[in-house]
């Protein structure tokens, strides 16, 4: 199988140079020239399988230049029950909220408790043997802007992975207090960090930059390295996320939920529309998927997006308490406009230029009717998803994070509107804890906060009765290793420093 850019569709590769190219050379992304069709026997043949052999399946269907040893091999060392806590590492609970039963997918039993590290555990490995196939030799730099959740999950995974090297940027004001002691502490020779004055969409213009900046990626290859990305730009990335809606959707057929072939409703807390293409690329693939449901919080460009056909960034930043998704660029949203638009290279490459220039396009009449076939778009602002966690909490003692829950209250939102009962997925994407003060502020509105995050992990755990995953409760005693706080325009700079080739 091959795969070309979103805006050249004469730009062909292999998966291994998607993989190790991160980002197409004109900007655009890698989308796979055809989607493999799986049939409910293929389904059921998954059934049996464990999550780790249903993701061999999967694997091996879109990467067709790998072997099947090598993505044995990919898949034994990123989801092992000693990184994710049991043999499965997503396990769905079933709660419910307001009267209808929800089956709540949880993503975040890796090693940085939030579900990025379902793609970014394995993404090292395929990468590495990405770059062995198509440039030996040469070290990868990956260049990571973080939004908080990526960045940890990006330097875990990549940590003393042998020819790579990471730098993560994240905004200085843009993440939680627990996701900064997260990446400042870092271990790991091969890791750097640094805070840029600005917000994420800042970072991740700053690092699109850099990679298509010739001088610097002249002076790389002087150097024998090249520049990859480990953002939700990467196929890498994104495959790993087609496996689990494909796992679970086995999974509620297995526990009697639906019976095989029936459709389920999919929510997922968006911000760079990573999480939920995976799901569409997986109907693509034959999974019953009815209703894509797309939850924002209050940086609500996508939600206006699903119901006019325009997509406009020009509009209020804001810093909320679900900071994964404070973000006004969507940009995996290419691909799904790539595949409505029939393959339309010349149509997304027009749209992607318009954003760049004018912070806004507008897409055909069609591919705008496809979308509000396929896609609900909601949001709810803090003190919606503050209710909304309460609510869940008090009527199932179930602790949920503020990014699911505003998917739970965007999924009520849903059903309110449509009175659509189809059995339904939200994606659950952080632990709790990981956002400890503004769980706390919602559980118990009336007490004072700590001020220290780590009393909040405390006060959390006594309050809830909930356990504090691990990697969360060991970071307080680890030193700061890194305090860079650098502006957007230095940021070319501070690579070329980091790697030590000024
Ligand atoms: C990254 C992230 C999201 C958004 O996922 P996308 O794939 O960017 O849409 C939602 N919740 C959490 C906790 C995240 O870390």
């Amino acid at each position: 199988m091959l795969y070309n850019s979103t805006e050249n569709k004469n730009e062909v590769v292999s998966s291994a140079q998607a993989i190790a190219q991160g980002i197409s050379s004109d900007g655009g992304l890698f989308v796979p020239q055809e989607i493999p069709a799986y049939t409910l026997d293929t389904f059921k043949d998954l059934l049996p399988l464990s999550y780790q052999d249903r993701a061999k399946k999967v694997f091996a269907d879109f990467l067709t230049d790998f072997t099947a040893e090598e993505i044995a091999d990919c898949v034994n060392k990123a989801y092992t029950a000693e990184k994710f806590g049991s043999e499965n590492p997503a396990p769905i609970v079933t709660e419910k909220y307001k009267g209808n039963e929800i089956s709540i997918l949880e993503l975040w039993h890796g090693p940085t408790c939030a579900f990025k590290d379902m793609a970014l555990q394995i993404l090292p490995h395929l990468l590495t043997k990405s770059l062995k196939k198509t440039c030996d030799g040469k070290e990868a730099v990956i260049l990571v802007a973080t939004s908080g959740d990526t960045g940890k999950a990006a330097l875990e995974g990549f940590k003393n992975v042998d020819s790579t090297k990471i730098i993560v940027f994240y905004p200085v004001d843009g993440v939680s207090p627990m996701q900064k002691q997260q990446m400042t502490t870092q271990e790991g020779d091969n890791v750097n960090v640094c805070a840029i004055k600005g917000n994420f969409d800042d970072a991740q213009t700053g690092v699109k930059k850099i990679f298509t900046t010739n001088e610097i990626t002249d002076k790389l290859a002087e150097h024998n390295m090249l520049f990859s990305s480990a953002n939700s730009i990467n196929w890498g990335r994104l495959l790993p996320q087609i496996v689990y809606y494909i796992s679970s959707y086995c999974d509620l057929v297995n526990s009697g939920k639906i019976k095989l072939g029936d459709k389920i409703n999919v929510v997922v807390p968006t911000g760079n529309f990573g999480n939920i293409l995976a799901a569409y690329y997986g109907s693509c693939m034959g999974l019953p998927i009815n209703k894509f449901i797309c939850a924002s919080n209050s940086n609500n460009v996508l939600t206006d997006f699903i119901n006019t056909g325009v997509y406009n960034k020009d509009r209020k930043f804001y810093t909320t308490i679900s900071p994964s998704m404070d973000i006004l660029v969507s940009s995996n949203l290419e691909r799904l406009l790539y595949k409505l638009s029939g393959n339309n290279d010349v149509l997304v490459r027009e749209w992607m230029t318009d954003l760049k220039t004018k912070g806004t396009y507008t897409v055909t009449e069609d591919v705008k009717n496809q979308i509000s076939k396929l896609f609900f778009g909601g949001y709810c602002d803090d003190a919606q998803t503050k209710a909304t966690i309460k609510e869940l909490f008090d009527s199932q003692g179930y602790l949920c994070d503020t990014h699911t829950a505003v998917a739970v209250n965007v999924y009520n939102q849903y059903v309110e509107k449509t009175g659509d009962k189809t059995p339904v997925i939200i994606a659950s994407t952080a632990s709790p804890f990981k956002f400890s003060a503004s769980v706390l502020q919602a559980i118990c509105p009336d007490s004072t906060l700590p001020e220290a995050e780590f009393d909040a992990v405390d006060m959390l755990k006594e309050v809830s009765n909930a356990d504090v995953p691990k990697p969360l409760a060991s970071l307080k005693d680890k030193s700061v290793r890194f305090s860079n706080v650098e502006n957007v325009s230095d940021m070319p700079k501070f690579v070329l420093k980091a790697l030590g080739i000024e």
